[in-house]
């Protein structure tokens, strides 16, 4: 085994090689770029080298920057984890002639996958089944369309240097056919500098099925499949094993095509062969075919870990360091069922905009197990993919897995930043998915009902306000402190893009009276703490007047400060201050300006909206205390004018 193995990656996936290596007793040296300085991944290296930069070029893809680090620290070997130089083969040759081991498999496996149309050759002729198609290199359009006839519609254009879906064109006729191509060949060209397409059937009703492979170079098992058909444009978003609906003589098929895959390439070291499978009518042994081979570890691999016992990375180090395959086909099995849910920081109404931020608070219950990279107080940055972690919960069966999935995705808890959270719960409900009717289409079908959020509930907003209004501590009403507190009090709060007003009424010793929402909310301290309306409060973290409740449907409740509402009553004067945390997006004016009472002076963005910020009078700007793009506290003041003349 190696002594020091450096990881050429970061966040979750880095995390999770270095748990392996230290169970391992193996050293570890992670790289960063500036950005990452002070990442979780840097701090559960042993050694850590900087890169520098911040974008992915400047850092985790320099190549020889990483060999250097690797001499430079003794290790022995490298571990690319998945994105970034898992899947370059001048890498691996580069690894190789610095004499360190890459943990993955030989360059000449990924060139060998790393074409569409050469890949499903070497596949066909393995005896693998292909989906029906054309992947010649003559590129006459009046060829490819009599080709695609001999097909027969629907036909799938695909760039053959393709991927994330980049160049892909469905075409539902012959008189759509010239213009697709077209479309496709161009895009292809831009994204990848290769205009090459390849024609194939396009499978109605399809899921996608991956087997997870290992190889020694020599010889290959298969540790069964993973069902991925839950993707939102072609991105997989929950994923599990085993596959709804497989048979043990379809397995074996796929099994026994996956392994003679990985075999015809001389594969070594972990890998997955992806299929595409005819859903409809059921899943049949001859109803698969070979899409594509990803030469690294999946981002899904913990199902499979979670079914079948093994620790891939484990296996990764081992076969690299020279070891034999760690055990045969008939010593593997499968054990319950496994799912993994991606949590990401994305905005979903707004259509899973990619969200970012720092996380005030997260929490991942027990009983699952949740890969990440992040811990509470990290920035989500805007460099690298907003993925917070992997949710990943097994079961003895299917059943109790996804009820187990639906309670972790209630208990995970995160405060800073939207997530996907609400959506991944929503689609962890849904009715075809609970009986295991999936297919890829199933997102993109049902997308409405998936993000409509749940109209918000009163006795949720009275929680927000009692906590918004400092009113919840227990101690502070035993200890008598809350009656320093006023009787009564009106505040405003932010629940998505609406302003929503709160009257509370103090009524004694714990007992609040909440009218908010054309409701009045009971809200009652006892022994096991608050109830609302009678509901037992939620799980909440609140900071800078800002209350995250957590749940199914996670809630963001922020306080308006009353200044605002002074402002706009012209009151106040010489300061304008920020309402609410946000973003300063742009200011107007600069020290020395005449400005007019409700002149906009300021744009602050915060809860997905723009708030002007007016003048409450006529007068001189004295000083601008902010700068355009920063993050500013609820009250800090952005903009002083001189004081009035009397
Ligand atoms: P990329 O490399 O661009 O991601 P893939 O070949 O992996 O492209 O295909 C991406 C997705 O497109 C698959 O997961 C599947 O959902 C869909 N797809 C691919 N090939 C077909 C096909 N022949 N018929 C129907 N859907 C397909």
């Amino acid at each position: 085994m190696f002594d020091t193995v450096l990881i050429a990656n970061r966040g979750e996936i880095a995390c999770r090689v270095m748990e392996t290596c230290r169970r391992l007793g193996v050293r570890t040296v992670a790289v960063h770029s500036d950005v990452d300085a002070q990442a979780r991944h840097v701090e559960m290296a042993d050694v850590a080298v900087s890169l520098g930069g911040a974008s992915p070029a400047e850092s985790y893809l320099r190549g020889d920057a990483i060999i250097a680090a690797a001499q430079a620290t003794g290790a022995q070997a490298i571990h690319p984890g998945y994105g970034f130089l898992s899947e370059n083969p001048d890498f691996v040759e580069a690894v190789e002639a610095a004499g360190l081991v890459f943990i993955g498999p030989p360059a000449s496996a990924i060139r060998a996958m790393g074409l569409k149309d050469a890949a499903k050759d070497v596949m066909a002729r393995a005896g693998v089944p292909v989906v029906p198609g054309y992947q010649g290199s003559d590129q006459s359009p009046g060829l490819l369309a009599s080709e695609a006839a001999k097909i027969g519609y629907p036909v799938l254009i695909k760039a053959v240097a393709g991927g994330g879906g980049k160049g892909m064109r469905l075409v539902e006729n012959a008189g759509e056919f010239a213009d697709a191509l077209k479309a496709a060949q161009s895009e292809a060209l831009a994204a990848f500098g290769n205009g090459h397409v390849l024609i194939e059937k396009f499978i109605t009703s399809p899921r996608h099925i991956e087997m997870q492979v290992f190889g020694d170079g020599t010889r290959a098992v298969h540790l069964f499949e993973r069902d991925c058909s839950l993707q939102r444009r072609h991105q997989k978003v929950i994923e599990e094993a085993p596959a709804p609906g497989m048979s043990a003589e379809m397995r074996a098929a796929m099994g026994q095509a996956a392994v003679r895959a990985a075999e015809a390439i001389g594969y070594r070291g972990a890998g997955t062969v992806e299929f595409i499978v005819d859903g409809s009518g059921g899943l049949r042994p001859d109803g698969f075919w070979f899409m594509e081979m990803n030469t690294r570890l999946q981002v899904e691999h913990p199902v499979t870990e979670a079914i079948t016992g093994v620790d891939l990375v484990e296996w990764q180090l081992r076969v690299a360091a020279g070891e034999p395959l760690p055990c045969a086909q008939e010593d593997l099995s499968i054990r319950g069922h496994a799912f993994e849910a991606r949590l990401y920081a994305e905005d979903v109404p707004a259509g899973f905009l990619p969200a970012t931020g720092r996380l005030a608070h997260l929490a991942f219950p027990e009983g699952a197990r949740a890969d990440t990279g992040v811990r509470s107080g990290d920035e989500v940055s805007p460099h690298y993919d907003p993925m917070i972690a992997k949710v990943i919960v097994h079961g003895p069966d299917r059943d109790v897995a996804l009820r187990r999935l639906r309670r972790a995705l209630e208990e995970t808890e995160v405060a800073g930043t939207v997530t996907n959270l609400a959506f991944l719960g929503a689609l962890a409900q849904h009715e075809g998915f609970s009986r295991g009717e999936v297919d890829t289409g199933l997102i993109g079908r049902d997308l409405e009902i998936l993000i409509a959020v749940e109209d918000t509930e009163p006795a949720a907003l009275a929680q927000a306000a009692v906590m918004l209004a400092g009113l919840q501590d227990a101690r502070d009403w035993l200890s008598g402190f809350t009656l320093w507190q006023p009787l009564s009090q009106r505040i405003a709060l932010c629940v998505g893009d609406k302003k929503v007003m709160a009257e509370l009424c103090v009524l004694g010793a714990g007992r609040v009276d909440v009218a908010i929402a054309g409701q009045v909310v009971a809200a009652r301290l006892g022994s096991r703490g608050w109830r609302f309306n009678g509901q037992a409060a939620r799980a909440a973290h609140v900071e800078d007047g800002r209350v995250t409740l957590f749940g199914a449907v996670p809630l963001e409740v922020v306080r308006i400060d009353p200044l605002e509402q002074a402002g706009e009553a012209g009151a106040g004067g010489d300061l304008i201050e920020a309402p609410m945390p946000g973003l300063v997006r742009e200011i107007f004016v600069a020290a020395g300006a005449r400005v007019a009472k409700g002149d906009r002076l300021a744009i602050l963005e915060a809860m997905k909206m723009e708030h002007a910020l007016r003048a409450a009078r006529d007068g001189v700007v004295a000083e601008v205390l902010a700068e355009p793009g920063g993050q500013v506290a609820a009250g800090a003041a952005l903009i002083r004018l001189e004081a009035e003349e009397t």
